[in-house]
């Protein structure tokens, strides 16, 4: 039968009711304008209701993918930046409101689950997922299973230190690797470099509109020669590659999926972590290792909670 896939953001909710195989049957999206656990609930059954009926079938079953630390058991959210959320049992309320079974799993779980059965990772069973896109993650599937860890935060890529008692992360600690590669931490240091008045050819590129940055401007000011966005590109695209290399020695995944918008839109980061793993990752862990794109996008996360649900 199949199951309903939730991806929770903290602007839109997206449900959809997906087959079996992976294949998304019906779809819908609704603006978060209450972002009170209660509200949200209400939101996602919404939506949920919205794609059920386009569907016109039966549904068994939710996942939701949600970004954060989740309990993996108990669908307890213990925290969620984006919604300003800590300890919501989200997976009760939702279950209350839907009347049927649900999952809550971390969103780049999801997103794996997804790849492996209906993406790139397809006959996969040792895969490494790293996504750099706002903020930077990984998913580690083993044996064909998701690893989720004691805790359930097991393949938190973007919180491993790269620079002691460096940059402030979002999570509170110093010196992640986000702090330095995530979008919006690249975006933060590119405003931070336009302010320092250094830079002629980001001025020129951003035309007194700092909000205009992107993760792509700094990349285009670093082709372009300004040494200012060279540096904080190479730093970035290093740690990335680094960090990205020294998982491929620890895990030997047999398959290195690599997404997010700033891998997809930012190539010159993108060509120095495939480098960075061809150096870097030991000779032994490379050997067979196969990277591809991931190719569901947006829907990947959707597609992978509703195939966890089933
Ligand atoms: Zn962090």
């Amino acid at each position: 039968m199949p199951t309903l896939g939730i991806d929770l953001g903290g602007t839109f909710i997206r449900a959809a009711v997906v087959d079996a195989k992976g294949a998304i049957i019906s779809s819908a999206k609704v603006a978060v304008f209450d972002r009170k656990p209660q509200g949200v609930v209400e939101t996602m059954a919404q939506a949920a209701a919205e794609a059920v009926k386009k569907a016109g079938v039966k549904v068994d079953g939710c996942g939701v993918g949600a970004a954060g630390q989740i309990h993996k058991d108990s669908g307890v959210i213990s925290v969620a930046p984006n919604l300003g959320w800590r300890n919501v049992p989200l997976g009760e309320m939702l279950k209350t409101r839907l009347g049927y079974s649900v999952k809550v799993v971390n969103d780049l779980s999801a997103a794996a689950w997804g790849e492996l059965h209906a993406g790139a990772g397809r006959g996969a069973q040792d895969m490494l997922v790293a996504f750099v896109g706002s903020g930077v993650g990984s998913a580690i599937i083993a044996d064909g299973r998701l690893v989720n860890g004691g805790g359930g935060v097991a393949g938190e890529l973007g919180h491993i230190k790269v620079v002691p008692g460096g940059r402030l992360c979002g999570c509170g600690e110093h010196g992640c690797l986000e702090a330095y590669a995530g979008g919006h931490n690249l975006i933060a240091q590119t405003k931070e470099l336009l302010a320092s008045g250094s830079s002629r050819i980001m001025e020129s590129l951003v035309y007194d509109d700092p909000e205009s940055i992107t993760p792509v401007t700094l990349e285009k000011a670093a082709n372009m020669g300004d040494a200012g966005a060279k540096e904080i590109h190479e730093r970035a695209a290093q740690f990335l590659a680094l960090a990205v290399a020294n998982q491929v020695t620890m895990l030997n995944p047999a398959r290195l999926l690599l997404g997010g918008g700033v891998l997809t839109h930012c190539p010159g980061i993108r060509q120095r972590v495939l480098d960075g793993v061809q150096a870097w990752a030991s000779q032994t862990s490379r050997e067979g290792l196969l990277v591809a794109d991931a190719e569901l996008g947006d829907d990947s996360g959707i597609i992978g909670a509703a195939l966890l649900a089933a």
